[in-house]
């Protein structure tokens, strides 16, 4: 136990991207964090189709660049859509968007058995300690201050116990069993009310090179398809339904899968000469209501909603992960600006963290709205993109920009090469803090608060801030009295004044 009476600073309920990601993100700070995980991994989850903002931004910074390059993930350059009234197939690069030009044009497929525990074992080496087969039951709340201070967990061994922390993250997805202890509810979306049925298969067609690890997205008279190339061989495979068409996923899941292909001409050609995958973890055909969600709170004293705990949107843009790493990173700052103790206040910190999570959700969210009446064309969708994003920039790149994860005008999501100076500041900054963890074995802990303690010491603030000058799109707080990402990216600051 820690001196103050807390088992750890971080109790991270939950192993997928969102826990893992913001479990290192505190742990590379020298903070004592434990991750919990119900299952043991590798374990199956859907949301394969990744974006540049969560491959070259969140990646890079946690250090699973190379990794992920290592594991040989099928390459994804952008998206192929039949969609809208455009009877033709159309298709967007994000190389498209200067926030995602040269090597950050390309994303992930990935499985994300192999995904998830690539973050969940580089949490780990980053000085996280990780528990599996470990389901948090409840929070536990103090009686005096109704904050809450740690978590009721049930080990592999059936037993319950108690651990106490100065923070609890709920990443524990969509079936979070704690959300509603942040107060206020789950609001389900009147427009989005889908469901997915959807399997593997091998030896499915490709697109044209070079779009053959494209995302093709198929609309239909039910709804649209999803064709996930994750190999050369496999594909994921997924019908989503619209309320109306609900019935045609009933009774036997396999006969109504393939009778859906069968009724959409693109994707039945497409898996022509393919066969279903029957065995192992892919052999599963799944169904998921994807209804859109968002919990009414995203925090309250000790405890804040990350990743699908607090809401989820429509797969069409497989923005899932992307929402996740990056409230996960959102939600890292608050806690390590708190932790750190200091010039700003935890309701400050944490309301940052919200209203910044709501406004990246809200784009998704108005954008799908108009990208789901299918009279439009292309055009009409990249306009609609532009006034969503209130960008400046043209209506094709302010489309890419925000389906590849890029518009919160965030140096953390885009690749060093694109962020400008101030994204490679923070590659750098992240190399600094994990370099010694991963090799400092018995001592870790030690050297890692050592370490921590230095990475914040103002000489390095001040030097960083003298490279990175005072001008970036980031210093601009996003509302009044807001925050802005501090020079290292894992805090927040009070935004500099303006000179004069
Ligand atoms: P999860 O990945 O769900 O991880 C939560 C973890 O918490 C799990 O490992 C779970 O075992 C664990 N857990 C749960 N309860 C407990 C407990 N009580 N105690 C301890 N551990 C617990 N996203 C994309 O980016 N691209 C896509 O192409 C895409 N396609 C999708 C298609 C469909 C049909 C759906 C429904 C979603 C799709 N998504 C996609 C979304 C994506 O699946 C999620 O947004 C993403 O997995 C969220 O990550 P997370 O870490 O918040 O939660």
């Amino acid at each position: 136990m820690m001196d103050n009476g807390y088992d750890y600073d971080v109790v991270v309920v939950g192993g997928g991207p969102c826990g893992s990601t913001i479990s290192t993100l505190v742990a590379m700070q020298g903070h004592r964090v434990l991750l919990l995980e119900k299952e043991r991994f590798p374990r199956y989850q859907i949301g394969e189709s990744l974006l540049p903002s969560t491959v070259h931004g969140i990646c890079r910074i946690l250090g699973v660049e190379e990794d992920l390059r290592r594991a040989n993930f099928m390459p994804k350059r952008g998206g192929t859509f039949r969609w809208g009234a455009n009877p033709e197939p159309w298709t967007f690069s994000f190389g498209l968007s200067s926030k995602f030009a040269g090597d950050a044009a390309t994303a992930y497929q990935v499985e994300r058995m192999r995904f998830d525990q690539i973050l969940l074992d580089n949490a780990r080496r980053k000085g996280v300690e990780v528990r599996e087969e470990t389901s948090v039951v409840d929070v536990l709340v103090d009686a005096d201050t109704d904050r809450v201070n740690g978590v009721l967990l049930s080990g592999p061994d059936g037993v319950r116990r108690e651990v106490r922390s100065r923070f609890v993250v709920d990443a524990s997805g969509n079936k979070s069993r704690i959300h509603t202890r942040v107060g206020g509810q789950r609001r389900y979306s009147e427009f989005f009310r889908n469901l997915a049925l959807f399997g593997y298969f091998e030896g499915g067609k490709r697109l044209p090179a070079p779009n053959r690890g494209n995302i093709l997205a198929v609309a239909f008279d039910a709804g649209w398809f999803w064709y996930i190339p994750l190999t050369d061989e496999l594909t994921s495979v997924g019908a989503v339904l619209m309320p109306e068409a609900l019935d045609r996923a009933q009774g036997d899941r396999e006969k109504a899968l393939l009778d859906l292909i069968q009724q959409c001409p693109m994707i039945a050609e497409y898996l022509s000469d393919a066969r279903r995958v029957t065995e192992g973890p892919y052999g599963e055909i799944r169904v998921r209501k994807d209804y859109s969600y968002i919990q009414e709170k995203f925090w309250r004293p000790g405890l804040v909603l990350a990743g699908d705990a607090a809401c989820f949107i429509d797969p069409v843009f497989s923005s899932g992960v992307h929402l996740a790493t990056y409230s996960a990173l959102l939600a890292a700052r608050s806690i390590n600006t708190v932790l750190r103790g200091g010039e700003v206040d935890e309701t400050t910190c944490f309301e940052e963290f919200e209203v910044r999570y709501r406004r990246e959700y809200a784009r998704f969210h108005d954008f799908l709205v108009a990208f789901y009446d299918m009279h439009q064309d292309e055009n009409s969708y990249f306009w609609k993109a532009k006034k969503v994003t209130n960008n400046v920039a043209s209506e094709v790149e302010s489309f890419v920009e925000l389906v590849g994860g890029g518009s919160s005008n965030e140096a953390a999501l885009v690749s060093p090469a694109n962020g400008g100076r101030r994204g490679a500041a923070y590659q750098e900054l992240a190399e600094m803090v994990a370099q010694p963890v991963q090799e400092a074995g018995e001592d870790r802990d030690l050297l890692r608060s050592t370490l921590a303690r230095s990475v914040s010491k103002e000489g390095t603030r001040i030097q960083i801030q003298a490279e990175l000058g005072e001008s970036t799109d980031e210093n601009i707080p996003v509302r009044d009295g807001g925050l802005v990402p501090s020079t290292d990216g894992l805090h927040w600051s009070t935004p500099p004044q303006p000179a004069g």
